[in-house]
């Protein structure tokens, strides 16, 4: 059975400028990738309601957003820049992401959304590193109401998600397990920030041989899942690890995150899956690795 992909088209209208690595070309290849794929069926969610959205941001935040936006844009934070399609290609992206996890919830099958601008930089009030919302908590948040409560994340972005473990780490029912490189932007994910015990993070030289991360990765899966079998796995799903990223120095290649998919299917049989877009700067690879996940989702 092909795999749910869920995006909205205003994801790909969210233009951070000329030259920027978070371009709106990486999008558009990895949805004519997967549009032309018997794997995928690539479907357009509604936008995110804004009543989401506040279980993890402020609203004088979103709102910053949303004016910031109506007025063409500008610079929210260093490299992290808006034009005047951002807010609702943010609202789109984090819809997209609620729809795979509704759809998962429903025991519909795995899903994965194709969505841009990416979240797991994003902090409560403030966008960082290309990132405006935290797609991956909202959808966590989204999921408990629905009455999932444990909550896995598994974050194989080359960098860490220091918005997704803030915005967690002070909560035991959402456990959050990332590999990123090390010492790397932004700067957090030291293997010693635990949180209250549900913080697993895998930091990792660059240039070491696959294997390496995807076996250090996968013990800090196992220890993370050990007596603790979550209701919903989201997978922060960048694929800027795969060697040659210009943002990254790690070495993965599409066929290492099959293998992850595939190990983590069989050791949580039960779990539906929602794979989350993050991360990933050559459009080509970025569409390759996506694929690569989404054919052991299916
Ligand atoms: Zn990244």
């Amino acid at each position: 059975m092909p795999v749910a992909v869920f995006t909205h088209p205003d994801c790909l209208r969210h233009d951070p400028g000329p030259d920027h690595p978070e371009t709106p070309a990486r999008l558009r290849v990895v949805l004519d990738r997967l549009r032309a794929d018997p794997d995928a069926v690539v479907t357009n969610a509604a936008p995110a309601d804004v009543s989401e959205l506040v279980a993890v941001h402020p609203e004088r935040y979103l709102r910053l957003l949303e004016e910031m936006s109506a007025r063409g844009g500008g610079t929210l934070f260093l490299d992290t820049v808006l034009n005047g399609a951002s807010w609702s290609a943010a609202l789109g992206a984090a819809g997209a992401v609620l729809a795979g996890v509704d759809h998962a919830h429903a025991r519909r099958g795995h899903a994965f959304a194709a969505v841009r601008p990416p979240g797991h930089h994003a902090l409560a009030a403030s966008g960082m590193g290309f990132c405006l919302l935290a797609n991956a908590v909202i959808a966590a948040r989204h999921a408990q109401r629905l009455g999932r409560v444990r909550v896995l994340i598994v974050d194989w972005d080359v960098h860490h998600g220091n918005g997704t473990q803030a915005l967690v780490e002070s909560d035991a029912t959402i456990r959050y397990v990332s590999l990123h490189q090390w010492p790397w932007y932004p700067g957090t994910g030291a293997a010693e920030e635990r949180g209250v015990g549900n913080v697993f993070n895998v930091p990792r030289g660059p240039g070491k041989p696959p294997s390496l991360y995807v076996d250090d990765l996968w013990a800090a899966i196992v220890a993370a899942t050990a007596g603790w079998p979550p209701d919903l796995l989201l997978v922060s799903a960048g694929f800027d690890a795969m060697a040659g990223d210009p943002l990254g120095g790690f070495t993965l290649e599409p066929s290492h995150y099959a293998d992850l998919t595939r190990r983590l299917r069989e050791h949580l049989p039960d779990t539906p899956i929602v794979g989350l877009m993050e991360g990933g700067y050559i459009p080509e690879r970025l569409a390759a690795g996506i694929l690569a996940h989404l054919r052991e989702l299916n």
